[in-house]
Protein backbone atom coordinates (compact mmCIF):
# COMPACT_ATOMS: atom_id res chain seq x y z
CA UNK A 1 0.00 0.00 0.00
CA UNK A 2 1.02 3.40 -0.41
CA UNK A 3 1.39 6.02 2.10
CA UNK A 4 0.23 9.57 2.16
CA UNK A 5 1.10 12.52 4.45
CA UNK A 6 -0.11 15.86 4.25
CA UNK A 7 3.28 18.04 4.68
CA UNK A 8 1.72 21.65 4.95
CA UNK A 9 -1.76 22.18 5.35
CA UNK A 10 -3.67 24.92 2.70
CA UNK A 11 -5.50 27.55 3.19
CA UNK A 12 -6.98 30.73 1.28
CA UNK A 13 -9.18 33.56 1.57
CA UNK A 14 -9.65 34.17 -2.03
CA UNK A 15 -13.22 34.17 -1.46
CA UNK A 16 -13.47 36.72 1.74
CA UNK A 17 -10.39 38.98 1.83
CA UNK A 18 -10.43 42.21 -0.23
CA UNK A 19 -8.67 42.30 -3.35
CA UNK A 20 -4.83 42.27 -2.74
CA UNK A 21 -5.52 41.10 0.61
CA UNK A 22 -6.02 37.59 -0.23
CA UNK A 23 -3.32 35.18 1.22
CA UNK A 24 -3.24 31.41 -0.08
CA UNK A 25 -1.45 28.33 0.55
CA UNK A 26 -2.13 24.86 -1.35
CA UNK A 27 -2.20 21.99 0.33
CA UNK A 28 1.42 20.21 -0.08
CA UNK A 29 1.15 16.50 -0.09
CA UNK A 30 3.47 13.33 -0.23
CA UNK A 31 3.36 10.25 -1.48
CA UNK A 32 5.06 7.55 -1.18
CA UNK A 33 4.81 4.23 -3.35
CA UNK A 34 7.73 1.71 -3.37
CA UNK A 35 10.60 3.80 -5.02
CA UNK A 36 7.93 6.49 -5.69
CA UNK A 37 8.40 10.02 -3.40
CA UNK A 38 5.84 12.50 -4.67
CA UNK A 39 5.46 16.04 -3.50
CA UNK A 40 1.60 17.33 -4.77
CA UNK A 41 1.02 21.14 -5.47
CA UNK A 42 4.02 22.59 -4.15
CA UNK A 43 2.44 25.40 -4.44
CA UNK A 44 3.34 29.61 -2.91
CA UNK A 45 4.92 29.33 0.43
CA UNK A 46 5.30 32.16 2.30
CA UNK A 47 9.05 30.67 2.36
CA UNK A 48 10.11 27.20 0.46
CA UNK A 49 11.87 26.43 3.61
CA UNK A 50 8.85 25.27 5.64
CA UNK A 51 8.61 22.64 3.21
CA UNK A 52 12.29 21.43 2.73
CA UNK A 53 11.99 21.26 6.71
CA UNK A 54 8.57 19.04 6.51
CA UNK A 55 10.53 17.10 3.71
CA UNK A 56 13.65 16.90 6.72
CA UNK A 57 10.99 15.64 9.43
CA UNK A 58 10.44 12.85 6.97
CA UNK A 59 14.36 12.24 6.36
CA UNK A 60 14.28 13.48 2.98
CA UNK A 61 15.91 16.54 1.15
CA UNK A 62 14.79 17.87 -2.04
CA UNK A 63 16.76 15.56 -4.42
CA UNK A 64 15.01 12.51 -3.11
CA UNK A 65 11.81 13.72 -4.40
CA UNK A 66 11.26 11.98 -7.97
CA UNK A 67 8.09 13.49 -9.13
CA UNK A 68 6.09 16.69 -8.56
CA UNK A 69 2.97 16.52 -9.51
CA UNK A 70 0.13 19.41 -9.90
CA UNK A 71 -3.40 18.78 -9.91
CA UNK A 72 -3.83 21.95 -12.16
CA UNK A 73 -2.03 24.55 -13.92
CA UNK A 74 -3.01 27.71 -11.29
CA UNK A 75 0.41 29.47 -9.38
CA UNK A 76 -0.81 29.15 -6.06
CA UNK A 77 -0.04 25.43 -7.08
CA UNK A 78 2.95 24.93 -9.13
CA UNK A 79 5.11 28.14 -8.18
CA UNK A 80 7.77 25.83 -6.57
CA UNK A 81 7.68 22.96 -9.03
CA UNK A 82 11.80 24.31 -9.92
CA UNK A 83 13.08 23.74 -6.73
CA UNK A 84 13.26 19.50 -7.09
CA UNK A 85 16.20 18.94 -9.37
CA UNK A 86 16.03 15.05 -9.81
CA UNK A 87 12.29 15.57 -10.12
CA UNK A 88 9.66 14.27 -13.24
CA UNK A 89 6.65 16.86 -13.59
CA UNK A 90 3.91 15.41 -13.43
CA UNK A 91 0.29 17.43 -14.88
CA UNK A 92 -2.71 16.85 -16.94
CA UNK A 93 -0.85 16.47 -20.53
CA UNK A 94 1.99 14.84 -19.43
CA UNK A 95 4.90 13.11 -17.27
CA UNK A 96 8.11 15.67 -18.46
CA UNK A 97 11.08 14.35 -17.89
CA UNK A 98 13.27 17.76 -18.30
CA UNK A 99 12.74 18.69 -21.83
CA UNK A 100 11.16 15.87 -22.97
CA UNK A 101 6.93 14.30 -22.06
CA UNK A 102 5.51 11.31 -22.17
CA UNK A 103 1.98 9.95 -21.48
CA UNK A 104 1.14 8.71 -18.32
CA UNK A 105 -0.73 5.62 -17.83
CA UNK A 106 -4.29 6.04 -15.75
CA UNK A 107 -3.38 2.78 -13.71
CA UNK A 108 0.29 4.65 -12.74
CA UNK A 109 1.30 1.95 -10.05
CA UNK A 110 -0.67 -0.12 -8.52
CA UNK A 111 -2.05 1.83 -6.02
CA UNK A 112 -2.17 5.18 -7.72
CA UNK A 113 -4.61 6.00 -10.44
CA UNK A 114 -5.00 9.05 -12.41
CA UNK A 115 -8.00 10.84 -13.51
CA UNK A 116 -8.91 13.84 -15.70
CA UNK A 117 -10.86 16.15 -13.31
CA UNK A 118 -11.99 18.85 -15.14
CA UNK A 119 -14.15 21.88 -14.35
CA UNK A 120 -12.37 24.14 -11.45
CA UNK A 121 -9.59 24.36 -14.26
CA UNK A 122 -9.67 22.82 -17.71
CA UNK A 123 -7.11 20.59 -16.98
CA UNK A 124 -7.48 19.38 -13.48
CA UNK A 125 -6.62 16.18 -12.11
CA UNK A 126 -6.75 13.46 -9.05
CA UNK A 127 -4.78 10.69 -8.11
CA UNK A 128 -6.37 8.00 -5.90
CA UNK A 129 -4.09 6.63 -3.22
CA UNK A 130 -5.04 3.31 -2.37
CA UNK A 131 -3.45 3.14 1.46
CA UNK A 132 -4.29 1.27 4.84
CA UNK A 133 -7.02 3.68 5.67
CA UNK A 134 -8.69 3.41 2.32
CA UNK A 135 -8.54 5.61 -0.90
CA UNK A 136 -7.28 8.70 -0.56
CA UNK A 137 -8.25 11.73 -3.20
CA UNK A 138 -5.72 14.37 -3.85
CA UNK A 139 -7.96 16.59 -6.20
CA UNK A 140 -6.70 20.03 -5.64
CA UNK A 141 -9.34 22.84 -6.34
CA UNK A 142 -12.58 20.37 -7.37
CA UNK A 143 -12.33 20.60 -3.69
CA UNK A 144 -11.12 23.90 -2.01
CA UNK A 145 -12.02 22.51 1.52
CA UNK A 146 -14.88 20.55 3.10
CA UNK A 147 -16.75 23.19 3.26
CA UNK A 148 -15.77 23.85 -0.74
CA UNK A 149 -17.73 27.27 -2.12
CA UNK A 150 -20.46 25.47 -3.93
CA UNK A 151 -20.58 28.61 -6.32
CA UNK A 152 -16.58 28.16 -7.61
CA UNK A 153 -16.15 31.63 -8.97
CA UNK A 154 -13.42 30.55 -10.43
CA UNK A 155 -14.64 27.55 -12.48
CA UNK A 156 -13.88 27.18 -15.89
CA UNK A 157 -16.68 24.97 -16.09
CA UNK A 158 -18.86 24.40 -13.94
CA UNK A 159 -21.04 21.76 -15.18
CA UNK A 160 -17.83 19.75 -15.51
CA UNK A 161 -16.71 20.55 -11.87
CA UNK A 162 -20.13 18.95 -10.68
CA UNK A 163 -19.14 15.81 -12.47
CA UNK A 164 -15.70 15.84 -11.03
CA UNK A 165 -17.15 16.10 -7.84
CA UNK A 166 -19.10 13.25 -7.92
CA UNK A 167 -16.58 11.41 -9.56
CA UNK A 168 -14.41 11.85 -6.47
CA UNK A 169 -16.76 11.69 -3.85
CA UNK A 170 -17.70 8.31 -5.39
CA UNK A 171 -14.50 6.94 -5.37
CA UNK A 172 -12.60 8.51 -2.11
CA UNK A 173 -13.06 6.97 1.16
CA UNK A 174 -10.71 10.24 1.97
CA UNK A 175 -10.37 14.02 0.30
CA UNK A 176 -7.13 16.36 0.62
CA UNK A 177 -8.69 19.35 -1.12
CA UNK A 178 -6.82 22.44 -2.49
CA UNK A 179 -6.58 24.25 0.79
CA UNK A 180 -7.84 22.54 4.06
CA UNK A 181 -7.67 19.36 6.01
CA UNK A 182 -8.35 15.97 4.57
CA UNK A 183 -11.92 15.05 5.37
CA UNK A 184 -13.45 12.00 5.21
CA UNK A 185 -16.46 11.20 2.55
CA UNK A 186 -19.97 10.30 3.50
CA UNK A 187 -21.33 6.71 2.01
ZN1 LIG B 1 -5.92 26.76 -5.56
Amino acid sequence: MAKVKILVEGYTTANTAEQGEEKTCPTITLIRDKDIVMVVDPGVLEDQKILIDKLKEENLTIDDVNIVCITHSHIDHYRNIGIFPKAKTLEYWGLWDRNTVEDWKEQFTDDIQILKTPGHNYDGLTLFVKTDEGVVAICGDIFWEQNFPEDDPYASDIEQLKESRKKVLEMADYIIPGHGKMFKTEK
